[in-house]
């Protein structure tokens, strides 16, 4: 049975690009489990008048090269195992795009469609009163995730302004523009994506015009994808599923129509054109590009041999398997990894975090020119050693390469600070 726990698999990577490019072993050891984890349980009281406990988690994976940064996720499966591994992807995500902060993550175990309005808001501000102590500007910086939101990140700043008696904006990203959030903030985890796909299908020589694809999720950032793939690159959609299942059409879908079957029925294969399919067959259909934008562990060595699309884009985080990265590498797909082809929302939490601390803000396009420029030279970095390891015949897959890359960089700043 494949190891399917994400912080096994989060090691397992590590452990991997450690031995390819010779790490030292007391850095292989400190970037192996995180460098502090607070539990706590946060009781909030329901409008039933009962009060209900929830555990949530905030997680430092490490912070040599800067803050803790990463978002905080509200999810019914949510683990401490999971809360480890994303912020050990946070690191590595951070350390690639090469902006100074080290990784973090945060979540809450909770069905946050179960909740109401106001008990969202004291499930939110309840969740800063208990980690408040473990956060800050200069010490590790939440932001949206998974069911997590602006206006979730606008009440938890205004419980730490009212808990540290100043304004702090930069204590936390994504928020909403009218309190110090960043132009473009709201779709820059699938803009940063459309850029590395443009840099991917130039170097494969893929036609993004008349490239076909699926999403796999409907969230921020896969329903962002979709707006962007379609009006940048003029990419057809066929196919888009959640949680509950999915729809396919050869034609294309409309977004607008999607859009308003989920908005009136809470799930897209209530789209009335299209046959439904599951999520499985979403993954197997005959794309040039599949975008996994749901959770982890979507596309694992059971399913990967099926998998027809040319480019994997890895807008989730984890979507892969190590055993799945295996047989993506020999069918000869280009799989990028979720640490980068996902940055852009650090990255321009990154030039939040900045525009916070100067008071002073940019306009929308300086915002999207810098993340193009960050993103692009990262993408650029893991094919570099990519081709270098190629030229010494080792077949390394992009996802290594990014490790070699990152890790490198927060080993680098591990040295100098003196921790080995
Ligand atoms: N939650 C996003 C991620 O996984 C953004 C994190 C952040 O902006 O700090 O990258």
């Amino acid at each position: 049975m494949e190891e399917l726990n994400p912080f096994k698999i989060a090691q397992e990577q590590l452990d991997e690009a450690a031995s390819m490019m010779g790490l030292d072993p007391q850095a292989h050891k400190i970037l192996r489990e995180p460098m502090q984890i607070v539990t706590v349980n946060i009781l909030v009281k329901m409008d039933s008048g009962k009060t209900e406990v929830f555990t949530g988690f905030r997680v430092i994976y490490n912070n040599a090269r800067g803050p803790g940064k990463g978002g905080i996720r509200f999810h019914p499966q949510e683990t401490l195992d999971t809360v480890k591994a994303l912020s050990a992807w946070m690191t590595w995500k951070c350390a690639l795009a090469d902006i100074p902060m080290g990784g973090a993550k945060g979540g809450v175990i909770c069905d946050p469609k179960k909740l109401s309005e106001g008990e969202l808001e004291r499930l939110s501000r309840g969740y800063i009163r208990a980690v408040g102590r473990f956060i800050g500007p200069g010490i590790d910086v939440p932001a949206p995730d998974v069911y997590t939101t602006p206006q979730i990140m606008a009440w938890m700043m205004d419980e730490y302004d009212k808990i540290v008696g100043k304004h702090e904006p930069a204590v936390i990203t994504g928020k909403p523009l009218e309190i110090g959030g960043s132009q473009g903030r709201f779709n820059s985890t699938a803009m940063g994506a459309m850029y590395v796909l443009r840099e991917a299908a130039k170097k494969i020589g893929l036609d993004l015009k008349k490239a076909r694809v699926a999403i796999q999720g409907f969230g921020n950032a896969g329903m962002f994808a979709f707006d962007l793939v379609t009006k940048m690159f003029n990419s057809k959609v066929i196919a888009v599923s959640d949680s509950n299942g999915g729809i396919y059409s050869e034609d294309g879908i409309d977004l607008d129509g999607l859009k308003t079957a989920k908005i009136n029925a809470g799930r897209v294969d209530a789209y009335k054109k299209g046959s439904r399919i599951t999520n499985e067959q979403l993954l197997n259909l005959d794309v040039d590009i599949l975008i996994p934008a749901a959770l982890e562990n979507q596309i694992n060595g059971n399913n990967a041999g099926d998998i027809k699309a040319k480019i994997v884009l890895e807008l989730a985080n984890g979507p892969v398997t190590p055993e799945a990265d295996k047989i993506l590498l020999k069918k000869g797909v280009l799989d990028l990894p979720d640490f980068l082809t996902n940055s852009g929302g650090v990255i321009v939490s990154y030039f939040e975090w900045v525009q916070n601390n100067y008071g002073y803000y940019w306009p929308e396009n300086e915002v999207y020119s810098k993340l193009d420029k960050t993103i692009t030279q990262s993408f650029t970095d893991i094919m570099r050693v990519q081709s270098e390891y190629a030229s010494k015949g080792k077949d390394i897959t992009p996802r290594n390469a990014a490790y070699i890359v990152a890790v490198e960089r927060v080993a680098k700043a591990m040295k100098s600070r003196g921790w080995y």
